[in-house]
């Protein structure tokens, strides 16, 4: 009989996947941690993906998955608005994320809350000026994701942070991020893998976000040197217990 003794939280852009490409080595690392009685969840900002999307293209690359060891951005968002049963919200987000959603009760044009996420190509002058309306009006923020900036395409991209942190200044209003590094998102992965937090590593490529994260919440934290890694080995007072050159070289931590 396996014992289940501990478990690995994965963020996956750029540590398991990078611009479309698998990292070599990654699945096995994956399945070779499932061997040994590893418990492993994924954890990624990204709101686009629905659990069911990411879980799937995580399956189509070689990874065994889940979709309920899966948390997207999108679907944590979404769990956090059911806790607190909105009259109504408006929901900016393009692509499988929005089926997150389904239930809840939604209405653009006198919401409760403002919900913004990964618009696309509407994240533009009319959208982003209806919802600074709203929120002038007394609509409260939610930013799905506190990041920036995303260079997951290759080139900088203005991410959900940059949105909600605009309407934020113009508006006088504070948002509440739900993402990466937020406690909230780490408390989701860990529910449900029948773990303490001394048991579970966090194992992610940015500091700003995984390894803060992980800090903050009180679990362990692995810096691998890829993705968006750019040779910054603690950010502030946010630091990682282990400095790895790459998903590889995980499973060797549960030997
Ligand atoms: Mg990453």
């Amino acid at each position: 009989m396996v014992v289940i003794t501990q478990g690995v939280i994965f963020d996956i852009d750029g540590v398991l996947e990078f611009r479309g490409q698998v990292y070599p080595g990654a699945p096995e690392a994956v399945a070779s941690l499932r061997e040994r009685g590893v418990v492993v969840r994924f954890l990624t900002n990204s709101t686009l993906k629905s659990r069911a999307s990411a879980a799937e293209k995580l399956q189509r690359r070689g990874f065994a998955v889940t979709e309920d060891e899966v948390i997207t951005a999108s679907y944590a968002t979404a769990r956090y608005l059911r806790g607190l049963h909105p009259r109504s919200c408006w929901i900016l987000l393009d692509g499988d994320g929005l089926r997150e959603f389904d239930g809840l009760p939604q209405d653009e044009h006198d919401p409760e809350y403002v919900v913004v996420g990964d618009y696309r190509q509407r994240l533009d002058f009319e959208h982003m000026n209806k919802a600074l309306r709203l929120l002038l009006r007394g609509a409260k923020l939610v930013g799905m994701q506190s990041e920036l900036i995303d260079l997951s395409a290759g080139e900088a991209e203005l991410n959900v942070g940059s949105w909600a942190g605009m309407l934020e200044r113009a508006a006088g209003v504070q948002a509440t991020y739900i993402g990466k590094p937020s406690p909230y998102v780490f408390e989701l992965a860990l529910e449900g893998m029948g773990l303490e937090k001394h048991q579970v590593l966090m194992v992610g490529d940015k500091t700003s976000t995984d390894i803060r994260g992980a800090n903050d919440f009180g679990i362990r934290s692995a810096l691998v040197r890829t993705g968006e890694f750019g040779g910054q080995e603690a950010d502030g007072n946010a630091r990682p217990d282990f400095i790895l050159d790459s998903v590889r070289d995980v499973p060797a931590l549960f030997a």
